[in-house]
C-alpha cells in the first residue's frame, strides 16, 4: 500500500500555521483507514506550548482518537524541560492504544515531537530569534535549549540534551555556537531543529527494539513550534514512518538532517522555509545495533585470562546448556570483562540486545572514544544484576557471544 502520507510530508522545512500542520495531519491518517488511531506528543514545558498542543487536540486527537471518557478524547502526552523524548514513553502510549479493536487489523500510532523557538520582530531591525518579551520582561525560549547553548551549565535535563546533540560523533554545540558555521541569528532556530530530530530518533530506536502490544503504524514528527505574538506557526523537519502492520520494524525517513550547519535559510510569503542537502531524499533507519556489532568485530581484543580461559571451555564442550549454568557461567565472565576489557565487551553485550536500546548513544560514543571504562563497567554491571531476568536461550546466546570473542 502507497503511503498516504503525501500531503505531511508536503510541508517538510516550511513554516506552517499549526492548524494547517494539524489538518494535514488529520487527513492523512484518515485516508490510511486505521481501525484505531492513537497519539503521543511531546513538548517542552513552556508555558508557550500550550498553544501547539491544543491545536493537535482541535485538529487531529478530538477527531480521531478513541474516547477516553464519554466525549472525551486525549493524546498521550509527555512535556519536560526542551521536550525530551523518555525512553519508554512511546511503547507505554503504543500499549494503550493496542484496543481490541486494533488487535486484528493495526493501528496508526502518531508520535508528534514537538521543540520550539521564540520569534519576535525588532523595531529597526528585522527580528529576532530565542528571546522575547515575555510578560513584559526578556525571556529565552526554548529557556533549557539556551541553557544547553549556553553551557557550563550541569543539570539533568541539560546532561540528556547534551547527550543527543553530542551523539553519533557530532559536536553540534560548538557547531551551533560558531559563527563561521551557523549564522548566530539562527542558532536558536537550528537548536530546535536539530533537537526534535534527535528526540524523534530516540523515539524511533525505542519502537523498532520492542514487540508492540497490536500490530502498528508508527508516523514519528520531528517538528519545531515557532512562538509569535500572533499566532503561532510550526516547521515540519521530517518524516519517520514504520510500518508494523506486518510486524517489520524497518523505519523510512524522509526530510531533513540533524547537523545545523547543513541547514539553509530562505523566505516563502514571509515564512521561513529550511532546506538542506536530505531534504527530499528518503533513507532506511539505521540499525544501532548492527553498527555497533560491526564496530565490535573490527576490535576485537586478544585477552588471556585463565578465568575466561575456563568459561571458553565449558562452551567449547557445551556445557552452558545445562539447567541454568548460561547464568553460572555470565556471573563468571562479566566480572572479569568488566576488568579486563570492558569496552569490547559492552559493544557485544549491547549488540547482542542484552543492553538496552536507550544506552545507543552512550555506547557509541564509548566504542568511538574507547576510553571511557568506568561508563562501560556500569553497564556491565547492570547485566549482571539482571542475570536472573534473562531467558536460558538469551544467557546461552549472551555468553556465547562474549567469549567467542577472546580467542
Ligand atoms: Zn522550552
Amino acid at each position: 500500500m502507497m503511503s498516504s502520507m503525501e500531503s505531511v510530508k508536503a510541508l517538510i522545512g516550511s513554516e506552517r500555521p499549526l492548524r494547517e500542520v494539524a489538518q494535514a495531519l488529520h487527513f492523512s491518517v484518515r485516508s490510511m483507514s486505521a481501525p484505531v488511531v492513537g497519539a503521543m506528543h511531546l513538548t517542552c514545558s513552556d508555558e508557550s506550548e500550550h498553544e501547539c498542543i491544543d491545536m493537535l487536540q482541535q485538529g487531529f486527537v478530538q477527531y480521531l482518537l478513541p474516547s477516553l471518557k464519554f466525549a472525551r478524547q486525549s493524546a498521550f502526552r509527555l512535556a519536560n524541560l526542551g521536550g525530551r523524548y523518555e525512553w519508554s514513553a512511546a511503547r507505554l502510549a503504543e500499549n494503550h492504544f493496542a484496543t481490541p479493536q486494533a488487535e486484528n487489523r493495526f493501528k496508526l500510532l502518531l508520535v508528534k515531537i514537538n521543540s520550539h523557538v521564540a520569534y519576535e520582530e525588532q523595531p529597526g531591525k528585522k527580528f529576532r530569534l530565542g528571546l522575547w518579551q515575555r510578560y513584559g520582561v526578556e525571556s529565552a525560549c526554548c529557556g533549557a535549549l539556551a541553557q544547553l547553548l549556553s553551557g557550563g551549565v550541569r543539570l539533568p535535563h541539560v546532561d540528556d540534551l547534551a547527550e543527543a546533540f553530542d551523539s553519533e560523533g557530532h559536536d553540534r554545540i560548538s557547531a551551533l555556537k560558531d559563527p563561521a558555521r551557523v549564522e548566530p541569528l539562527y542558532a536558536p532556530l537550528y537548536a530546535a531543529m536539530v533537537s526534535s530530530r534527535l528526540q524523534a530518533r530516540k523515539a524511533v530506536l525505542d519502537i523498532q527494539d520492542y514487540v508492540p502490544g497490536s500490530p502498528t503504524y508508527y508516523v514519528v514528527l520531528p517538528c519545531v513550534t515557532v512562538n509569535r505574538a500572533e499566532r503561532d506557526t510550526e516547521i515540519v523537519c521530517g518524516m519517520y514512518t514504520i510500518d508494523g502492520r506486518e510486524g517489520g520494524t524497518e523505519a523510512v525517513y524522509t526530510g531533513l538532517g540533524d547537523l545545523p550547519e547543513g541547514y539553509e535559510i530562505g523566505w516563502e510569503h514571509g515564512r521561513f522555509r529550511i532546506t538542506d542537502e536530505h531534504l527530499g531524499l528518503e533513507r532506511k533507519g539505521r540499525d544501532h545495533r548492527a553498527m555497533v556489532r560491526e564496530r565490535a568485530a573490527t576490535s576485537r581484543l586478544k585477552v588471556h585470562d585463565d578465568r575466561l580461559e575456563r568459561v571458553r571451555a565449558d562452551v567449547a564442550r557445551n556445557k552452558h546448556k545445562h539447567h541454568s549454568h548460561a547464568r553460572e557461567l555470565l556471573r563468571i565472565a562479566l566480572p572479569v570483562l568488566a576488568e579486563v576489557a570492558p569496552i569490547p565487551a559492552v559493544m557485544l553485550a549491547f549488540a547482542d540486545g542484552a543492553v538496552g536500546i536507550h544506552h545507543a548513544f552512550k555506547i557509541h560514543r564509548i566504542a568511538g572514544e574507547m576510553k571511557d571504562t568506568d561508563e562501560a563497567r556500569r553497564i556491565l554491571d547492570d547485566i549482571e544484576a539482571q542475570i536472573d531476568q534473562l531467558s536460558p536461550d538469551r544467557a546461552e546466546a549472551l555468553l556465547e557471544l562474549l567469549v567467542s570473542d577472546y580467542k
